[in-house]
């Protein structure tokens, strides 16, 4: 597990372990290891190390994680996809692995104030935030809310398919959570925007960090209460209630899209709702 702890971020050392990234690759070793000892490549000024936390290995050691980003692919190194490379790791590595990138991308974007346009080179030593050295704004890294949302209608839910999602394959209602909303209204909102539809007993359930780039992924359950699916043109290709034994094609149940929709079903076979 990472600590993520409030302790003074040490500098890059040599028994650190890095995670090395290559625009939005991440660079692997054999049998897709990520997690890389500072002996097994040619650190450079230009790298960038973010600090990520404390790293509690298998063996028991403690070690400090860094993320640098690469112009290049060092050699003895491959690039895997960031997508392909979470949803093959447990709960603790995808945690680690999102964080990585999530605060590296935050580095690599926010070079210079947003209010004052001011050069902020300097992180801050104990937080992960950066300080304008003009106007003293302070910038952390950026997280966007998101709402996911499996719907229930007596012994069916309703599945969704996205104007760029593959022809067959089925996912929940989602969405990005506006200024000045609570997530509730978010999920009612979402709903109503892209089928059409009205929902009560609005109940959260689990998130996801969900680092493509920075989302929090929120996830609930919801009961039909009214209306007729009418599929929002431009962001829904189809939308149909699917009885909890006969579902089309769903998400990995790496994703909590996958997960919604896998915990629903098992509530819903168990009455335990
Ligand atoms: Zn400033």
């Amino acid at each position: 597990m990472l600590n993520i702890g409030t302790q003074t971020h040490p500098l890059p050392h040599q028994d650190a372990l890095y995670i090395l990234l290559h625009r939005n690759q991440v660079l692997v070793e054999a049998e897709d290891q990520f997690l890389i000892p500072f002996t097994h490549f040619q650190p450079n000024a230009k790298m960038n190390a973010v600090y990520c936390g404390e790293w509690q290995t298998q063996e028991d050691e403690i070690k400090d994680i860094f993320v640098c980003r690469f112009e290049s692919v060092p050699k003895g190194f491959t690039e895997t996809s960031l997508r392909e490379l979470l949803f093959e790791q447990d709960q603790a590595h995808y945690l680690l692995l999102s964080r990585a990138h999530q605060l590296s991308t935050w580095d690599r974007d926010h070079q210079f104030c947003g209010r004052c346009g001011t050069a902020m080179p300097e992180k801050h030593p104990k937080e992960h935030a950066k300080i304008c050295p003009s106007c003293q704004l302070r910038h952390y890294p950026r997280i966007s809310p998101c709402i996911i949302v499996s719907i229930r209608k007596d012994n069916q839910i309703l599945l969704a398919r996205g104007i760029n999602a593959p022809k067959g394959k089925f996912s929940n209602i989602a969405g990005f959570v506006e200024a000045g909303e609570t997530l509730e209204q978010a999920v009612a909102r979402e709903i109503r925007e892209e089928v059409g539809l009205e929902v009560s007993n609005i109940r959260y359930v689990d998130s996801q960090p969900w680092s493509f780039p920075h989302q929090l992924m929120v996830g609930f359950f919801a009961d039909y209460d009214s209306g007729e699916i009418t599929p929002a043109p431009g962001e829904i290709d189809e939308a149909d209630w699917y009885p909890i034994d006969d579902l089309p094609h769903t998400p990995n149940l790496a994703t909590i899209s996958g997960q919604l929709i896998h915990r629903h079903v098992e509530h819903m076979k168990t009455n335990d709702v």
